[in-house]
């Protein structure tokens, strides 16, 4: 796959232009962005999606304090019975972006160290990463296991324990069901 350019400036900040002061942008991710961040041959979190991510800046001469607003929906697979569904994902991430190498750091600040030469803030890995991050660990929509579920998983999944044991495992799919059980 190529190389990601090094700066889009549909998803970047002009740091040149940006005087002291609050500062606001919206970044509107599609599938497009999705697909673009997620190399080939990686377990992608989610591959089609709708979100807006909300960026409030605090510029000062030392940093650039950076909050990030994420809402929108995600096409993900259902745990349990591996069928997309649409989950609506909301949360926010903070991460400042400091000009003094320096300055002293906690673990729970996410802290990233600028070069005052820099003249575009590229957001795009950050946005990828806050998107995934409010991806729930356990990805089961309401009415699951229901009619929205394939039929032959939904008979598998009102399968009673003993019978499991005897269900084909050609199919790849089964044997990530047995994982989860
Ligand atoms: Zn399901």
């Amino acid at each position: 796959m190529a190389a990601k350019p090094a700066t889009d400036p549909a998803y970047s900040v002009e740091l040149y232009k940006l005087k002291d002061g609050h500062h606001e942008f919206t970044f509107a991710v599609d599938d497009s962005f999705l697909q673009a961040m997620n190399p080939e041959g990686t377990e992608a979190f989610a591959t089609q999606g709708n979100v807006q991510v909300q960026l409030a800046l605090e510029k000062t001469q030392q940093f650039i304090d950076a909050r990030f607003s994420v809402t929108g929906t995600l096409q993900v697979a259902c745990d349990r019975c591996l069928q997309d569904y649409t989950q609506i994902i909301t949360g926010t991430e903070r991460v400042l972006y400091s000009y003094n190498p320096d300055m002293a750091t906690t673990d729970d600040q996410d802290v990233v160290f600028i070069s005052r030469d820099l003249q575009w803030l590229d957001l795009r890995q950050e946005m990828y990463d806050f998107i995934g991050l409010q991806v729930p660990l356990r990805k089961i929509p309401e009415g699951c296991p229901g009619s929205m579920c394939p039929p032959e998983v939904l008979k598998y999944i009102n399968t009673t324990e003993s019978e499991r044991t005897n269900l084909p495992s050609a199919d790849p799919r089964w044997s990530q069901l047995k994982e989860l059980n």
